[in-house]
């Protein structure tokens, strides 16, 4: 494990202003401190950003709920105003890893590394949230560009997660049993104005699935999804799972959703 300065910041302005070069953010550590160890990335210098203290916390309105970048899952998991607004966020989080990761790992974290397999992502697209960085607003949409790769540019930082508030929502996850990651994963949502529905640890990036949010959008009903054909095409395949069998559980886990909404 080759040596890097260690840094902490006391405002986002600073932190902005250190990331700089071969620099990197560290929030709960849980995937920067292993791929280090692991000899998998190298950094200069790890930018502290845990005692930022506008970055943490929840805020609900009627309309949305927002949450700083460096909480922890297990505050969103463990968190009433979450509970009461968006309650399957509050299933999401507690499903997350094991007790050490929920305590560690943050929801900024979480989506700034976006891990094909996490599950936030898929809560982001689903519920049509909004990130906030230190530089501008960007939709869920155009945030999540690809396998480990995100919008965000070099030193941005991501400060909160809007979430709209949806009229039903249920996050259904087949996890692998060691990581807990998702080996499939559906988040499903019936917001104001449409139904959306996210697919994590499917592809190299969560993505929307258009066919299940047609189907639930004429008809919000687990059996709506039977006749729906999900081609198994460019889904992951490997020792855990082969693609069509990705392709069948995303019916599965939609339909559990649905149910649970
Ligand atoms: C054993 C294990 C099991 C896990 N299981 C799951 C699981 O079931 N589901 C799941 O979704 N995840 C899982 N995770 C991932 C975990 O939940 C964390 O969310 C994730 O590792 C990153 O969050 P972190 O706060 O630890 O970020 P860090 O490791 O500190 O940082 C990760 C990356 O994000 C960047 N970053 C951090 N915060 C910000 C910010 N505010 N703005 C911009 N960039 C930022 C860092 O620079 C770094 O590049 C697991 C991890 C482990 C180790």
């Amino acid at each position: 494990m080759k040596g890097f300065n260690f840094k902490t910041a006391v405002n986002t302005k600073e932190a902005t202003k250190l990331a700089s070069g071969r620099a990197t953010f560290l929030a709960g550590g849980m995937t920067v401190l292993p791929a280090i160890k692991l000899g998998l990335a190298a950094y200069s210098d790890l930018i502290n950003i845990k005692k930022i203290k506008s970055l943490s916390g929840i805020k609900v309105s009627s309309k949305s709920l927002r949450i700083g970048a460096t909480t922890t899952h297990a505050e969103v998991a463990s968190s009433k105003e979450v509970g009461k607004s968006i309650p399957s966020l509050s299933i999401l989080a507690d499903g997350i890893g094991d007790p050490q990761v929920r305590n560690r790992g943050t929801i900024g974290g979480s989506i700034a590394n976006n891990d094909p397999a996490a599950d936030y992502p898929s809560a982001c697209l689903a519920l049509n949230a909004i990130i906030h960085t230190s530089k501008r607003k960007i939709p869920a949409d155009k945030f999540f560009k690809g396998m480990f790769e995100t919008d965000l540019k070099k030193g941005e930082l991501v400060e909160s997660v809007e979430f709209e508030v949806p009229e039903k929502s249920a996050y259904s996850k087949f996890p692998n049993p060691a990581s807990r990651y998702a080996l499939v994963g559906v988040y499903v949502a019936k917001l104001k104005k449409e139904v959306r529905v996210a697919v994590t640890g499917v592809e190299s990036c969560v993505f929307r699935c258009k066919k299940l949010e047609e189907a639930l959008s004429n008809n919000f009903s687990p059996s709506a999804i039977d006749s729906v054909n999900i081609s198994s095409k460019g889904f992951n395949a490997d020792i855990h799972a082969s693609a069509e069998y990705r392709a069948h559980i995303i019916k599965v886990m939609a339909k559990k959703a649905v149910s649970s909404c």
